[in-house]
């Protein structure tokens, strides 16, 4: 883009002052939670060489906070935290979060992180049917959390489980209460995915408006969103545009139900449509994506922005000869920002200029009567090829899938109970 800029050719709306918010901070600081939220995608357990591997590789691409894992789910998952404590990341912070539970933040300790995030819901509703507790005494576990976790020396954030869907006045008041206690960050939690990008800037500006006024209630803010209507990008984003410098996200947008923010979008997003620095060394992006898809297991759909296989792959006529005269005709970016390069595929929409080109590079002569004729085999290779084998290939391919998924299916736990009842 930068030079069609340069030479008047391209304009770039993204650059227009008046399309920036006054809020949008100069530095993000990226925290990751594809070892916490992205684990818990239905039939995702990772080992500890894994998690390991997964970690150190984050913390190399330039993540400021790892969440690591769970270490309250169970003693192998404590383990695994704590490995990775030990072991030390070279930059980002290893963290690792709690239930306002006592018993929660004890296994963080145990575990040996530096950073504890601690989540307790702030709706009204959450509060009677999850946590069957008054406003009242949610504000007092928290602040016990809180003041626990600090006396142990930790960086302790605050995470409004359900924020999106509470009463302003008392998420506020929870918010001012946990910064009382000691809190080091605040966190936005969209936890269903339900808000729009516009409701997303006016939660952050009334929260700014109710707690910015004195400034130790200023601390630095995050946000976690999640895709139930495919918003989570755009949710983050608009969080961003407002001040928050945290955005939680994982790779790959892995994560519960319909996944999180996807972290090479956000850090993509960020760095060439804002111009906002992340710290990531984004030319690894695919690096990391590409490790995490493989210990994951779970197949990234082939048109997925930025690291999808078909991100940078060219297919039509127009576009593939439209690349050949400037790499920007059909491409935002350069694929090497991302660590990828650009692909082709040949097939109907195939062009005679394209194929004459691919001759000329591959050092074939020909005439144009034998590339006109080239180009219509292509063609005809590909319309009269039969789907039938390739769908049932298909079939089996998304069976099998199935079948590589850990953990167990709704119906071998019904087998599991009749074995046992
Ligand atoms: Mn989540």
């Amino acid at each position: 883009m930068e030079n069609l800029e340069k030479a008047g050719l391209a304009v770039n709306y993204n650059k227009v002052p008046d399309t920036k918010s006054k809020s949008l901070p100069k530095r993000v600081y990226i925290w990751d939670e594809t070892l916490r939220d992205g684990e818990q995608t239905p039939g995702v357990a990772l080992t500890i060489d894994e998690k390991i591997e997964i970690a150190k590789k984050l913390d190399e691409v330039g993540t400021a906070i790892v969440a690591v894992g769970f270490p309250a789910v169970s003693e192998e998952e404590k383990k695994a935290v704590a490995a990775i404590a030990k072991e030390g990341l070279s930059k980002a912070i290893v963290a690792a979060p709690a239930r306002a539970v006592i018993s929660d933040v004890e296994a963080c300790i145990e575990a040996g992180v530096k950073e504890v995030p601690i989540f307790i819901a702030t709706s009204d509703f959450r509060l009677k049917y999850q946590l069957r507790m008054t406003r009242e005494e949610m504000l007092e576990r928290l602040v016990e959390c809180i003041e626990f976790g600090k006396e142990h020396g930790l960086i302790i954030d605050y995470i409004a489980e359900d924020a999106t869907r509470s009463d302003m006045e008392f998420l506020c008041e929870a918010y001012r209460t946990a910064i009382d206690a000691g809190a080091d960050k605040i966190c936005i939690a969209d936890t269903v995915g339900f808000v729009r990008p516009e409701v997303m800037k006016h939660i952050v500006r009334q929260i700014k408006e109710r707690l910015w006024s004195k400034s130790k209630y200023k601390v630095p803010m995050s946000v976690h969103c999640h895709d139930d209507f495919g918003l989570a990008t755009a949710n983050t984003l608009a969080a961003i545009e407002e001040g928050v410098t945290y955005p939680q996200v994982c790779v790959n947008a892995y994560g519960e139900r319909a996944g999180n923010a996807a972290y090479e979008e956000i850090v993509m997003a960020l760095e060439e449509l804002y111009g906002i620095d992340t710290g990531v060394e984004t030319e690894k992006l695919f690096g990391l994506s590409k490790l995490v898809e493989r210990h994951f297991v779970v197949p990234l759909p082939l048109h997925k922005a930025i690291s999808g296989d078909n991100a940078f792959t060219h297919s039509s006529g127009i576009h593939s000869h439209g690349q050949l005269t400037h790499s920007m005709t059909y491409e935002p970016i350069s694929p090497n920002l991302v660590g990828r390069r650009r692909e082709f595929h040949l097939g109907k929409f195939v062009g005679r200029h394209f194929v004459e080109y691919l001759l000329k590079m591959g050092g074939v002569k020909a005439t144009p009567d034998q590339a006109r004729e080239i180009t219509d085999r292509v063609k005809r290779t590909h319309e009269e090829q039969k789907k039938t084998q390739s769908k049932v290939a298909f079939d089996k391919m998304k069976e099998d899938l199935k079948g590589l998924r850990t953990g167990v299916s709704e119906r071998e736990f019904w087998e599991i109970v009749f074995d046992v009842v």
